[in-house]
């Protein structure tokens, strides 16, 4: 009779994509966020070891940046030796068993990094960045000796591989941080490299990558390689990360070699846990160890656990957060609440959307200088650096969430919260190319926004309708255009070409020249526009040419602090076009409207308006 061979469960465990957030709170909001933070999770992860005999910890990396408490400990003097960074503190306390970097832990500059990480009671490993002596700028792999229980209840010594991998594009997209300084590898060509030997020596591999899942076809050095990497021989289990999606679940259904529903890449385990805490990634292995005494993956299983579920608009926490977890990072915490308060500059003009539908203004003008600013230096390195590059912005407040949703911030001290008003939604920036027509055809689709106006003297004619969609109402800087609003719309206000015989655009100019067909552009924008939001002409998968890892909310941000003043005095970017006897345009503001009249004396007051607006007119000469 032979003995059974033994059987072990051992439970892998998963964040990614933390992004400095212990606390579920919205810094900009200025309130509680039960969808987010560490603080919940840790329950999640109590839970799961609760329930299991081994367990294991890992974290997948963008880590110490994305939100203001990050920003807050990159500051001169923040990050001491004695007290350590407040995310790895916090870490430390949950006995992670190891971890890698995202993209994001190279945002300040490795000199940060290494400090930051320096208090970390577990290792870090990354196999694909060299240093510019050819070394590897941590460990890229390390082997974990745990003691595990089996079914019977007999100890084992098992040895766990673990691997770590990031995006290469970090050299790309903090080039200006990382020149010169470090390299990076194609994460498949460095797993090739390390599993051999890593799976020589172990009983199971971990493959910690910080990237995304794309069935696009193999071409190198991409950025979301998860499931390139599954082929790679001798990896058990990859835990994913970077792209801010869930998986197993519908984020992925219906691409080639994954399996959206089991949780697999190429027939391997796999897992992504939702970004800034949201879920918990959970591998279930049992492995059998065969007669020569090697372990075996028998079977698994894959879940997420969320921190909460929806209810309607509402977030139900599932979990209470772990108060140790929370202690952890208070002080800084705290501090950050402080530092918000405090200005990161000073604007020399009003900076308000009360206007932002009659031209353009100081709101928009300013997220484009950002955005010019910050992608130009991106792009000089590239294919594309010859094209004009030109910005597109639109006011996302601009009064159509009622008669309080406008941005209405004074000349002087401009604090993160005035900017995250400014922009309020969480965006990335992203850069498409068009050519002439498609730049001309994106402006039309913007005007969509506009009602046609009769040429009516006396009477005001609605400029648009009430609570109109202003996110979808593009200002394109470093053009010049009018806009003639006797015309009819030549898109609806989905995107769909109604009148192609209509066209609203005229004297459209870059740089004193008419603009052609035959031209061609590079426009600055966020994801979602660049991504086929509001289907705009000229956008979608196969115009973009950058998606940058930050947010065009830290942009501004950082445009800021570099600049410490700005003064967005409205460039002569668009206008309406005049007509032969004035229209009197009608518009909603707020009662504070009032107070920026001097400044637009075309604009008088008209009267009450519904919903607690206030009339506005433009007269139109
Ligand atoms: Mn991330
Ligand atoms: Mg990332």
């Amino acid at each position: 009779m032979t003995a059974a061979p033994s059987v072990v469960a051992l439970r892998l465990l998963e964040t990614s994509d933390l992004h400095m957030f212990v606390y579920g709170y919205d810094y900009y909001q200025g309130r509680q966020d039960d969808t987010v933070g560490l603080a919940r999770v840790a329950t999640l992860i109590a839970q799961a070891r609760a329930e299991a005999a081994n367990t294991l910890l890992f974290d997948n990396g963008d880590i110490i940046q994305g939100n203001p408490l990050g920003d807050y400990m990159a500051l001169s003097g923040k990050l001491t030796d004695r007290d350590g960074h407040p995310m790895v503190r916090a870490m430390n306390l949950l006995g992670y068993d190891a971890a890698t970097v995202g993209n994001h832990e190279f945002n300040y500059g490795l000199d940060f990094l290494h400090r930051a990480l320096r208090g970390a009671r577990f290792p870090f490993v990354c196999a694909n960045i060299e240093t510019a002596d050819g070394g590897s700028l941590m460990p890229p792999t390390v082997v974990l000796e745990r003691t595990v229980t089996d079914q019977a209840g007999a100890f084992h010594a098992l040895r766990v591989g673990v691997i770590g991998l990031v995006t290469p594009q970090i050299t790309v997209w903090d080039k200006a941080r990382l020149d010169g300084q470090v390299d990076t590898i194609d994460i498949v060509d460095a797993a090739r490299r390390h599993v051999p030997s890593l799976r020589a020596r172990c009983d199971l591999v971990v493959a910690l990558c910080h990237s995304g899942i794309s069935a696009q076809p193999r071409g190198g050095g991409e950025e979301n390689a998860s499931l390139h990497l599954a082929a790679v021989p001798g990896i058990d289990v990859i835990l994913c990360g970077h792209a801010h999606r869930v998986f197993p679940g519908p984020d992925y259904e219906g691409l080639a070699g994954v399996d959206a529903v089991r949780g697999t890449l190429g027939g391997v385990p796999a897992v992504m846990p939702g970004y800034w805490g949201s879920h918990l990634g959970l591998v279930d292995l049992l492995l059998r160890r065969d007669h020569d005494g090697s372990w075996q993956v028998a079977s698994f299983q894959v879940e997420v656990r969320p921190i909460f579920r929806r209810d309607g608009r509402d977030a139900v926490p599932l979990v209470a957060a772990d108060a140790s977890v929370l202690a952890a990072a208070a002080p800084e915490h705290q501090a950050t609440l402080r530092w918000m308060e405090q200005p990161v500059g000073s604007t020399a003009v009003p900076i308000n959307t009360y206007f932002s539908l009659l031209g353009n203004d100081a709101a928009l003008t300013l997220v484009n200088d950002a955005q010019l600013w910050y992608a130009r230096p991106l792009l000089t390195a590239t294919s594309h650096a010859h094209l004009p590059l030109l910005s597109a912005a639109s006011p996302f407040k601009a009064g159509g969430a009622g008669p309080d949703s406008f941005v209405d911030i004074p000349a002087g001290p401009l604090d993160m919260k005035a900017v995250a008003n400014l922009y309020m939604f969480a965006n990335t920036v992203c850069v498409v190319k068009v050519d002439g027509d498609e730049l001309r055809e994106w402006l039309e689709r913007s005007c969509a926004i506009f009602n046609r106006i009769e040429p009516m003297p006396g009477i005001a004619q609605p400029l648009v309708a009430p609570r109109a969609a202003s996110y979808l109402f593009d200002t394109i800087a470093g053009l010049s255009y009018e806009i003639d609003l006797s015309q009819p719309r030549r898109y609806d206000s989905k995107g769909r070409l109604v009148r192609p015989d209509a066209r609203r655009i005229v004297s459209l100019f870059h740089e004193g020249r008419a603009v052609t067909p035959a031209d061609s552009f590079l426009v600055v924008t966020n994801n979602y526009r660049a991504d086929g939001g509001g289907g705009f002409p000229g956008t979608g998968a196969g115009h973009l040419v950058l998606q940058a890892p930050d947010l065009n909310r830290d942009v501004i941000v950082r445009y800021v602090l570099q600049h410490r003043q700005v003064a967005p005095v409205a460039a002569p970017v668009w206008r309406f076009r005049p007509f032969a006897t004035p229209v009197l345009l009608g518009f909603d503001g707020n009662a504070e409207t009032a107070r920026h009249l001097a400044a637009h004396p075309a604009v008088s007051r008209l009267g009450e308006g519904s919903g607690g607006f206030v009339r506005y007119g433009l007269t139109l000469a």
